[in-house]
């Protein structure tokens, strides 16, 4: 067996200038309020508090609820019906509730304010609010703003609005400071751990991983900063760190074990490692992936999948199943398509994919109930109604909590998806 994987250059093939249907109606998603669950567990001294209704307090408990912690680290600020004479209220109480959580929990560094789309809180200025409230309590804690509102949003948008949240108050890299790697976009600590020590073996030793897991550990970046995006969902926080002069290193994502190679030797590349040595230390890792996705592929191969749009990760996953399961795909609909960022993971699928961009929920059913796919990968919402049809689902949003990059979780990735078959299997029997 050949262990060593070709780096492609060229993106002339796969479905780099495919066309795509583009929807526009109806939409089946979570807010951006979602990506709390995970970024909380990443940044471990961060706090979270949603400026929201009720409604936006029931979401984010009821997606948390498979989590106890003894004291929690995200909250919301229930701001209900006011008219524009109660917004000075609402500031003073916002206030109070900051204040008062800021004296009880002396542990939090960062505090991040997080808009919702209830008309109350748009009336509030909570950029306003969180210099107001970080001149307060700064140098001891910062105070930052973003928006997890559901309007025009996917629920990974959430984590892409955090994180360019914070770009504006990165340390600046002297300017002739050496190259340094940043790798954007949260990662469950064991796989950050992984990259962490194949980029060391390589001789890479200045890698800093972003968000970082305390907030007093905020990357320096400038224009010598080169930066790998670990999530295809983090457009604005790319364009952030390219406004403070960091460059993207273009790769397909870390999913499977191509994308993982393509990506860590995009990287590689670029800080002068030598191919051999790099195969050479991946090499063990690459192997082990192999072969243990090799034994999920007699599950998948041949088996016909439909993607509904909701994580963004729709494109790199699929270009994985297609390519390393054999399995085949009806359609790939993505929530939006960043064609820059998924330049590469484009010229990777299989010619002729179907590609939508957007939703339209009815007509999206219609197309796969005409096409019976195996397996759908779609939002709660939709699972529930399509399971008791008869057709087998994958819920997207386990796929954004679950550790699935790098070559230790391929075979794990794999897995969540022939799991669902199988059960449907046993059910038939
Ligand atoms: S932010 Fe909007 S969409 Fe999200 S829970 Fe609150 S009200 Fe619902």
């Amino acid at each position: 067996m050949n262990s060593v994987i070709p780096i492609r250059s060229a993106l002339t093939v796969g479905c780099a200038d495919a066309p795509v249907l583009k929807e526009r109606g109806q939409r089946e998603v979570f807010c951006g309020l979602t990506g709390i669950i995970w970024l909380h567990r990443k940044i471990q001294d961060a706090f979270f508090l949603v400026v929201g209704s009720r409604t936006c307090a029931h979401l984010i408990q009821s997606a948390a609820g498979v989590m106890i912690f003894a004291e929690p680290r995200f909250a919301t600020a229930i701001i209900d019906e006011r008219d524009l004479a109660g917004l000075a209220d609402a500031n003073t109480e916002l206030d109070k509730v900051v204040t008062r959580l800021l004296e009880r929990r002396p542990e939090i560094k960062l505090l991040f304010l997080v808009g919702s789309c209830p008309s109350e809180v748009i009336k509030l200025d909570l950029s306003r609010a969180a210099s107001r409230l970080s001149a307060t309590f700064s140098p001891k804690v910062r105070v930052l703003n973003y928006s997890g509102s559901g309007i025009e949003t996917t629920f990974t948008q959430g984590e892409d609005a955090c994180l360019a949240s914070l770009v504006p108050v990165l340390p600046s890299a002297m300017t002739e400071a050496p190259a340094n790697l940043l790798v954007v976009g949260t990662l469950a600590d064991v796989v950050e751990d992984q990259f962490a020590r194949l980029f060391e073996q390589m001789g890479m030793n200045n890698v800093r991983f972003f968000p970082p897991r305390q907030a007093n550990e905020l990357p320096a970046i400038g224009p010598n900063t080169r930066f790998l995006l670990a999530q295809p969902f983090l457009a604005d926080t790319a364009k952030a760190l390219e406004a403070r002069g960091a460059q993207r290193i273009a790769a397909p994502f870390p999913l499977g074990v191509e994308g993982t190679s393509q990506w860590l030797w995009a990287a590689a590349a670029i800080f002068s490692v030598a191919k051999n040595h790099f195969d050479a230390v991946t090499e063990p890792a690459r192997q082990r992936a192999s072969a243990a996705v090799a034994r999920q592929r007699t599950q998948l191969a041949g088996k016909r999948i439909f993607f509904f749009p909701d994580s963004q990760l729709e494109i790199p996953l699929a270009r994985f199943l297609a390519r390393e399961l054999g399995m085949e795909l009806v359609e790939v609909g993505t929530p939006y398509l960043h064609r820059q960022h998924l330049a590469e993971e484009l010229a990777l699928l299989p010619e002729g994919t179907f590609l939508s961009e957007g939703q339209h929920v009815e007509n999206q059913l219609d197309r796969c109930r005409a096409a019976q796919p195996d397996i759908v990968v779609c939002g709660l919402g939709l699972a529930n109604p399509l399971e008791s049809e008869g057709l087998t689902t994958k819920w997207a949003i386990e796929l954004v909590f679950t550790p699935i990059q790098g070559y230790d979780q391929a075979a794990d990735l794999a897995e969540l998806f022939s799991r669902p078959l199988v059960r449907r299997l046993k059910l038939a029997a």
